[in-house]
Order: C-alpha cells, then sequence, then structure tokens
C-alpha cells in the first residue's frame, strides 16, 4: 500500500493530523472506452472508489480513516451518527468503529425503500451499531440529544459526533487527499488530466473536499457535483463555508498548505437529475445503472451513482463532452454482501424498522447483490 497522497505531498501533516488507514489506495482508475469513443469523448475514465476497501469500499471508508483516529485521539469511547434508514454511510461508521473498538450509534430517519436499505440495516445491526428511528429530522434530533446525554454520564464523556455523510473538516480530509492521490496518478501516466471530473453531491463532502484537493494539487479539472440530496440540507453557502473550514484545519496544522478561494469557475452543481426526493430512483437513473453494467461491467445504485452517471450520459448525449476527458467517480460499494444477509433474521431489528422488511420496494428497484 502507498503512502497516503496528502501526507506525502505535506508530511508534517502526518505527525499533526490523526490518520487510521483503512482504505486500499490508491484506487484504480480504468478506461471505459467503448462508451467514450460512441460520445465523441477524447476518453472516458472511472474512479474506482467501489473497490476502496475490503471490507466495505465506497466513499465513506476515506472520510472514516480521519473521522474515527480524530475520535480515538479525543479518547473518546462511542460515536453517534445520522442519516437516513438505509445510509451507506452510518453502516460504514458501524463497521469500521467496530474495527477500533469504538461503540457506534446510528440515528436514522425514513427513506422510500429500497433492496439496499434492507441490506444496510442488517449489516449495521450485525456489526453491533445501536440502531435508533426518528419520524423526522426535528424528532431524531431531539432523540439524539438524550441519547447523546445519557451515553455522556455512562462514559463521561459526549459522544464523538459525527454529521451525516462524515461532512466535517476531518472527514473531508478523505476527498482531498483522494484528489493528490489523484493527481498522483495522472503523474504516472494512468489518465491524461480530466477536463471534468462527475461526482455524487449528498452531503457535499465528498465533492467539496475533492475540489480543495484538485486545487491544492493545481489540478486544472472542473468539479461537476450531481445533486442527489434535499436542496435543504445542502447549499453552495454551506459547500463555501465547508470548503473553508476545511482549508483553515490544513493550513493550522501545516502553514505550508496553500490557502484557498472557493473555485467557483470550476465548480459546478447540477440539480436536474434529482427526481422526486433522496433516494427515489429516476427512470434516468435507472437506465443509467444499466448502462454502466451493460458497457463498463460497473455495478450502481439507484440512489447516488446512478443518478450521477446519468448526468455524464445526457451531457455526453448533448455533444457537451466531445473531446474532452472526462473522470466519473464512483462512489459507492460493489462488494457482494448477499451472502452474509441470508441468514439474517430483520425481527432482531428494532421494530420501527420491521416496516423496510414487510412493506414492498419502490418500483423499479431490483436485488442489490
Ligand atoms: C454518501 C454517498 C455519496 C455522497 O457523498 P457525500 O460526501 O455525502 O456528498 C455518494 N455516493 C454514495 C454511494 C454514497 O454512499
Amino acid at each position: 500500500m502507498e503512502k497516503n497522497a496528502l501526507f506525502e505531498a505535506f508530511p508534517v501533516l502526518a505527525e499533526r493530523v490523526p490518520h487510521t488507514p483503512f482504505a486500499q489506495l490508491p484506487t484504480p482508475i480504468e478506461a471505459m472506452e467503448t462508451l467514450g469513443e460512441r460520445y465523441g469523448l477524447a476518453g472516458l475514465y472511472v474512479k474506482r472508489d467501489d473497490l476502496s476497501a475490503q471490507a466495505y469500499g465506497g466513499n465513506k471508508v476515506r472520510k472514516l480513516e480521519f473521522l474515527l483516529a480524530d475520535a480515538r485521539k479525543k479518547g473518546k469511547k462511542t460515536v453517534m451518527t445520522f442519516g437516513a434508514a438505509g445510509s451507506n454511510h452510518a453502516l460504514a461508521t458501524a463497521l469500521y468503529a467496530r474495527q477500533l473498538g469504538l461503540r457506534c450509534v446510528n440515528m436514522l430517519v425514513p427513506q422510500p425503500n429500497a433492496y439496499g436499505v434492507r441490506k444496510n440495516l442488517l449489516l449495521s445491526h450485525r456489526a453491533g451499531a445501536e440502531l435508533h428511528y426518528g419520524a423526522n429530522i426535528p424528532a431524531l434530533v431531539m432523540q439524539s440529544l438524550g441519547r447523546a446525554l445519557r451515553i455522556s454520564v455512562e462514559e463521561r464523556s459526549f459522544p464523538y459526533i459525527i454529521p451525516a455523510g462524515g461532512s466535517s473538516p476531518h472527514g473531508l480530509l478523505g476527498y482531498v487527499a483522494a484528489g493528490f492521490e489523484l493527481a498522483r496518478q495522472i503523474e504516472e501516466g494512468r489518465m491524461p488530466v480530466p477536463d471534468l471530473v462527475y461526482v455524487a453531491w449528498g452531503t457535499m463532502g465528498t465533492a467539496i473536499g475533492l475540489s480543495l484537493g484538485i486545487e491544492a494539487a493545481g489540478l486544472p479539472s472542473r468539479v461537476m457535483a450531481v445533486r442527489v440530496t434535499d436542496p435543504l440540507l445542502t447549499s453552495e453557502r454551506g459547500a463555501r463555508r465547508l470548503f473553508g473550514r476545511t482549508n483553515r484545519l490544513l493550513t493550522q496544522s501545516c502553514p505550508a498548505f496553500p490557502r484557498l478561494a472557493f473555485p467557483r469557475e470550476r465548480f459546478t452543481l447540477r440539480h436536474e437529475f434529482f427526481g422526486e426526493e433522496y433516494a427515489r430512483f429516476t427512470e434516468e437513473g435507472l437506465a443509467a445503472m444499466d448502462c454502466a453494467r451493460e458497457e463498463c461491467g460497473l455495478r450502481l445504485e439507484g440512489t447516488y451513482t446512478g443518478k450521477t452517471f446519468a448526468a455524464l450520459l445526457h451531457d455526453a448525449a448533448q455533444g457537451a463532452l466531445a473531446g474532452k476527458q472526462i473522470l466519473f467517480w464512483n462512489t459507492c460499494n460493489s462488494r457482494d454482501f448477499s451472502e452474509e444477509i441470508a441468514g439474517l433474521d430483520y425481527k432482531k431489528l428494532p421494530t420501527p424498522f420491521h416496516r423496510y422488511f414487510e412493506r414492498d420496494v419502490q418500483p423499479g428497484d431490483t436485488p442489490q447483490p
């Protein structure tokens, strides 16, 4: 395994920023030649963050390397995090917290039903996470506060709070590092400098961290962030703040790290592929998933990567990407867990989650491997 690309670029950070290596980095970059040629692209590539770790891949592991190490450094015994019922982030936190002997409390809100929701709930439960269901966000906030206070009495310390999606400055460092990793791979000749990088925009962390990393590494690439979450939860203003806070964490830990302005001209937020609501699949998204599977052998999902790939295919079909170098950043786990969940009984989960097993999944969903 190579050294984390951020620490390689700024060795001082390795001494000052807590970090636990869980991921298998760098993740591969692969060419999708047939599809690229069909639309007249100069090149079409995929960054395989679906292969980021043996235990559970996808984008959350890069963030958790920094978040859970920070929790440990602060002497915490418990981490508390938030998400929708089928949150990949909540599952990843459960799995990696367990590896470090940290207790994990997941506070979850409702979402449209899907096979992936069932899978993530079962796996989170099996990983020993404490699962709580809140009927809506205000209710969940109150429950979380109550739960956190009880834990702080038991453990004499407030739990380490990880925001939804792991999108705090410490979490974003994982994607700042990914930007440096991309720069290193370009230098090694794995792909030309991309004109555009397509990436999902959920809780903003992946796209903003990556954008910061790309800027700091001196790449001229533009980030195309495809929004898949409710506009009430994410905004360009919030994004600029998160960018600034993460940049400050870096410059405070390492004065040589560049001070950067939010790259407005190299950052585009796309709203047209969201559909009706978070985790509600769209026709374009489902079609993009079929295309990715058939043409490139990629296994995407309908909440994030299907919608993001749909944006790329749409732009390509419009001719907007002709002659350009394009990188699709694949943020979902692709490891098959069907054997692990086969023998698990959903009735062992807290009762409010049984609905995801007793009601139908949404139209267009197919069993996830
Ligand atoms: C969480 C997630 C994202 C979004 O990442 P953010 O950092 O929250 O924007 C994208 N893809 C998948 C598969 C995810 O689980």
